[in-house]
């Protein structure tokens, strides 16, 4: 199947291109030469994308308003004249409990973009989604399960399905991305015989690494980051310290959203993007070997360091390895990069009174 290369010729468009994994698809793809269409919200938020890749010019970036992606046809005008297109727009928190606030605009929003390339999208010869390795996962309560791309999220929709509004906020929101995925292969294999494009999907877990995009303060954080600081930097209980997590570095998951468009063997596959798993007072002991003055002078806390460790949440990522060749950032390293990040903000020093 077809490969797009990286030159000025080649477009791709990047959906939710002003989110924390979408700016940093956007930077490789700016680095590597292709030209990106980001497809934001709104008008102010389309600015904001330009001005942080300012060096670039408005013949490399350029960026198209789309205001709801559930609406039929959102994307109609956004998918013209493309080569390839990163969606990754799809929500990680509501305001209400109702499931469908999740579940309708990542389905809807991927549906539609698969629609309006069909539609109007002659060139487009790939397709990468921004699923996630919630789309494939079920609790488990032993270290003994490994969870790979053979995996689908149907026990989260089954409780959702079950429990509707009362069903926690990870099985909804498990629920919205494997609906959302499944949509996009049945869509994809459905109209094979009127499509040039195949399709990606990348599985990352917990994905952390320094914010491209503007934040202020902490609060302002996106949700995974939000919550590697709040474990990172302030006081938890036990009970959450001694919780596991796959990670995996920013950097790592938006190469291998555009490795993706350039390798012949990704298409038509599920790729799970992770780096390992451990718990996050593991973490946090890594930490204090890394920053032993912060430690020493309590501007962070350190928790329980004899925690015993159950690592619950483990990804085989051998496939990606092997398609794309990435060499994943260990978690020493994406832990130091993400928290030199926090220190240059200053963060650090306000996270002692943040208990
Ligand atoms: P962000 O919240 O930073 O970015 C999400 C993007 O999606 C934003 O551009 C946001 O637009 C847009 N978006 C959210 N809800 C809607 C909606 N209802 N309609 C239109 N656009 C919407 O999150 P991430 O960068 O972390 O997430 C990006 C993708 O990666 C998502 O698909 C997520 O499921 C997936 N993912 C994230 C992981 C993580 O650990 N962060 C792990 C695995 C997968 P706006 O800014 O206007 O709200």
């Amino acid at each position: 199947m077809p490969i797009v290369e990286p030159n000025q010729s080649k477009r791709v468009l990047v959906t939710g291109a002003n989110g924390y994994i979408a700016l940093w698809v956007v930077k490789i793809l700016l680095e590597q030469g292709y030209r990106v269409r980001g497809a934001v919200r709104s008008e102010e938020k389309g600015k904001k994308l330009l001005d942080t890749f300012k060096s670039y010019g408005s013949e490399q970036l350029e960026y198209a308003v789309v205001k709801d992606i559930t609406q039929d046809g959102a994307f109609d005008e956004a998918v013209r004249d493309m080569d390839a297109i990163a969606h990754t727009a799809s929500p990680l928190s509501a305001v209400s409990e109702d499931p469908d606030e999740l579940i309708q605009p990542a389905l809807r929003g991927t549906l539609g973009v698969l629609n309006s390339a069909l539609k109007n999208g002659p060139n487009i010869k790939r397709i990468v989604i921004t699923s996630s390795c919630a789309a494939l996962l079920h609790n488990v309560t032993a270290p003994t399960e490994v969870f790979d791309e053979n995996n689908w999220a149907d026990e989260a929709i089954g409780i959702v399905k079950e429990q509707g509004r009362k069903a926690l906020f990870m099985e909804k929101y498990r629920t919205s991305k494997a609906l959302a995925e499944r949509a996009a292969w049945d869509f994809t294999e459905k109209h094979k015989s009127e499509i040039g494009w195949d399709l990606v999907t990348i599985q990352p877990p917990f994905v952390i690494g320094p914010p491209l995009q503007e934040v202020k303060a902490p609060s302002e954080l996106n949700v995974s980051l939000d919550t590697f600081f709040k474990n990172m930097c302030t006081e938890r209980p036990e009970d959450v310290l001694k919780g596991s997590y796959g990670y995996v570095h920013v950097e790592d998951v938006a190469k291998a959203h555009v490795d993706s468009l350039k390798t012949e063997a990704a298409g038509g596959q599920r790729l799970i993007i992770s780096s390992g798993a451990t718990t996050w007072q593991n973490t946090r002991n890594l930490l204090k070997e890394l920053y032993p003055k912060l430690y020493a002078a309590g501007a962070l806390p350190i928790g329980y360091p004899q925690l015993p460790e159950v690592i619950l949440w483990r990804y085989d990522a051998a496939k990606s390895e092997r398609i794309l060749g990435i060499k994943y950032k260990t978690i020493k390293e994406i832990a130091k990069d993400t928290m030199d990040d926090f220190i240059a903000r200053g963060w650090i020093k306000e996270a002692q009174f943040n208990n």
